[in-house]
């Protein structure tokens, strides 16, 4: 080599060696470093003072020792290469990875020093590492990647972008990313994600993109800038997969939480929303906003004949004449079975919510047409409203509730406003209904009779149970409050049994001591007479225990359980027959009054509604009139309900009623007493022997 006159090129080497960015070391024949330079004890974590005349297996692990040896070995006897990756520690414990080569010289007596160069390579390992993992995963994610330039032309592409989409790398790559777009956004929602990429440097969404087949599909799409050390943008890397198919099933998912499949009405669920939404905007506005719950009246007794594909076309019908009924912006929910809702918003005051619901009342004048057959139904709607009458939704829903309790007991097909006393009457009652399951246990009924009087002979013949309800704080509750929420919560069927127990016994007793003849009529609801666990037919076992026969009672039914009547009810019906017991219809002339049901079910007797006996002087005496001219020449035998005055008695037998039962003769009396006024009235020869020869 050449080399300048004034330059020592000892120093020069020197200063080389310690400058070089490689670590260079020499070690002798038996392997003690003889020397290392600074890059090469900076490598290891040692001072240049640490390392000379110690043996170089000090940096690798032990147990690679014999290997590194007999490699070395190799190399100093045959001259094989040494160069190559190896695994060294530092001082500190730290794993390298570094790479190194070795060139012999001679030394001394023909054992040549080695001279040994390395480089640390543990950074760039663990980067090449990094980069092979990245492959992999991009080669074998599902999900598609896609990388643009600057411009967004294509230049690289995975194997899942190609399953994905259909598109080659070869196909796609030097295109636009455009290339894939539907149609199904506007341009406007493109340049929006590009305003984001360009403040935040990446966009993540969802938007609708085309397969090479032209097939439309969403796709969850992550789109990150990748820029380069001056800050320009380099790529842009486009991750997405397609989520077509779970959005199908999370929209599914989501209308079935919040509609109802049978009318495709929101549900109670979703209404529950539009209902607040509706709070927020009266709020807003100071207008009123009311909440409708419409009920239709005996739909269940529809779905029980007709059935309930026949019940469910029905509610379908029913809610398209709901919705023409309601404003456009009202929103309409099917909330239970055969109960909706509505919400009326921006309304100036009460009247205009009663109009609408007026006018819904009168779409079902017309009957609903379902499978040709012509179906008649009314509805009946209780409202409240916000925030008149509650500034509480919970509170609001309950009003409307109880408004269409009372629509309900209005007689049906009506509406009804909440008002504070329907309040206090829900709270009373539904005190009630938890002191009515323990009134049961508790003993705390009792059964009055009330005589009912022949009108030819003036005697006693037969009598009603009337049951009592001795609360033990509010006192005598009346049957008109408590039967009710016995039928709504199932008590009803216990507490009958119990009274036609009660009836049957005294009955009998009677019989035996005061009136061989005596009859005992027993109320029965309809809930009661409904119910598939009605036992009804255990009675007769009842009356045989009593040595009775089925004439020692009569049964009082309301006109409404022959219409519609089901097999079960019928069945019942003629099996109370068969064991000789009547069929009395209580309070006839309040329902529909119509004579081909009494024909069909062979009743007994009418009992005309008290309304028609305290009315005499007015219509009531040709109503009456009326009806004991058509029950008799149906053969059925009449009982005047409520007769109050001596005046409405003569009347009544003046125009042939067979029997009265009112004040006039007795309220509903305790046994003793009721058996008293029996004694009073003679006891008949043939029991006064029977009775003083026991
Ligand atoms: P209902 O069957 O029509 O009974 C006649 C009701 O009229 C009784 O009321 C009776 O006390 C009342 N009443 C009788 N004579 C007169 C009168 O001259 N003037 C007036 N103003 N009222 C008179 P009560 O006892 O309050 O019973 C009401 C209703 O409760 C009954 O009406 C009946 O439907 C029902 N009920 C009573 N006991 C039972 C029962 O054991 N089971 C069932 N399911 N219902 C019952
Ligand atoms: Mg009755
Ligand atoms: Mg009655």
């Amino acid at each position: 080599m050449q080399q300048l006159p004034d330059r020592d090129p000892d120093q020069l080497m020197r200063a080389i060696l310690a400058r070089a960015p490689v670590g260079i070391a020499v070690i002798d024949y038996e392997g003690r470093y003889v020397s290392v330079n600074p890059a090469y004890s900076e490598i290891y974590g040692y001072t240049l003072a640490d390392m000379v005349g110690e043996n170089f297996l000090m940096v690798f692990p032990e147990e690679a020792h014999a290997a590194v040896l007999a490699r070395h070995q190799d190399f100093l006897d045959n001259g094989t290469p040494l160069g190559g990756e190896w695994d060294v520690f530092r001082r500190d414990g730290a794993k390298l990875k570094v790479w190194s080569n070795s060139v012999s010289f001679p030394a001394r007596q023909g054992k040549p020093d080695r001279l040994v160069y390395v480089l640390d390579i543990t950074d760039q390992k663990k980067a090449q590492e990094q980069e092979r993992i990245a492959n992999t995963v991009y080669q074998t994610t599902s999900e598609a990647i896609m990388v643009t330039d600057a411009d967004n032309r294509i230049i690289a592409v995975n194997p899942a972008f190609t399953r994905l989409t259909g598109w080659t790398l070869s196909e796609v790559v030097g295109r636009s990313a455009e290339m894939f777009r539907s149609e199904r956004h506007p341009e406007a929602f493109y340049a929006e994600i590009w305003a984001a990429l360009k403040s935040y440097g990446y966009w993540i969404g969802e938007l609708w993109d085309q397969r090479k087949d032209g097939e439309h599909y969403l796709r969850e799409t992550a789109v990150t800038i990748v820029k380069d050390s001056f800050g320009n943008v380099k790529n842009h890397v486009i991750v997405f997969s397609d989520v077509t198919e779970r959005k199908a099933a999370e929209d599914l998912i989501r209308w079935q939480a919040n509609y109802d499949s049978v009318t495709g009405l929101p549900n109670r669920h979703m209404f529950g929303k539009q209902l607040a939404e509706g709070a927020s905007r009266a709020t807003e506005t100071g207008a009123t906003m009311a909440l409708l719950m419409i009920d239709l009246d005996r739909f269940k007794e529809i779905n029980d004949t007709l059935g309930h594909s026949v019940g469910d076309r029905l509610l379908a019908k029913v809610s398209d004449r709901l919705k023409e009924g309601k404003r456009a912006g009202d929103a309409i929910a099917r909330i239970g079975g055969d109960e909706f809702a509505l919400i009326l918003t921006d309304l100036a005051d009460a009247s205009e919510a009663e109009g609408i619901a007026r006018d819904l009342l009168g779409r079902f004048e017309t009957p609903v047409t379902v499978d040709f057959e012509q179906v008649y139904i009314t509805a009946s709607i209780g409202i409240s409203l916000y925030p008149g009458d509650t500034q509480s939704l919970e509170e609001l829903f309950r009003n409307a509730d109880q408004a269409l309790y009372a629509a309900k007991g209005f007689g049906r097909n009506c509406l009804h406003f909440f008002t504070p006393a329907l309040q206090r009457a829900a709270n009373v009652r539904m005190r009630l209904a938890n002191d009515l399951r323990q009134a049961i246990a508790d003993g705390q009924f009792v059964v009055h009779y009330q005589p009912i009087i022949d009108l030819q002979c003036g005697q006693v013949v037969k009598a009603e149970a009337l049951v009592r309800w001795q609360h033990p704080t509010r006192g005598l509750v009346s049957p008109a409050t408590f039967i009710p929420l016995a039928e709504d919560t199932g008590l009803i069927l216990p507490l009958g049994d119990w009274v036609a127990r009660q009836a049957i016994a005294e009955v009998a007793h009677c019989r035996r001591t005061y009136a061989p003849n005596l009859q005992i009529a027993i109320n029965q609801s309809p809930t009661q007479f409904r119910s598939p666990a009605f036992s009804g037919l255990g009675w007769m076992a009842e009356l045989a225990r009593h040595g009775l026969t089925g004439q020692a009672i009569c049964l009082e039914i309301t006109e409404g359980v022959l219409l519609n009547a089901e097999p079960t009810v019928m069945n019942t019906l003629i099996a109370f027959r068969d064991a000789g017991i009547e069929i009395a219809i209580d309070d006839f002339g309040t329902g529909y009054s119509s004579l081909a049901y009494l024909r069909k079910f062979d009743i007994d007797t009418l009992k005309i509604d008290r309304s028609f006996v305290s009315d005499l002087e007015g219509a009531g005496l040709d109503i009456c009139e009326a009806i004991i001219v058509m029950a008799h020449r149906l053969g059925l035998k009449v009982v005047a309900e409520g007769v109050e005055t001596e005046q409405q008695r003569d009347v009544l037998k003046s125009i042939g009623c067979d029997y009265a039962q009112g004040y006039l003769f007795a309220p509903g009396l305790p046994s003793e007493a009721f058996e008293a006024m029996l004694g009073a009235q003679g006891v008949p020869a043939g029991v006064r022997q029977a009775a003083s020869a026991q």
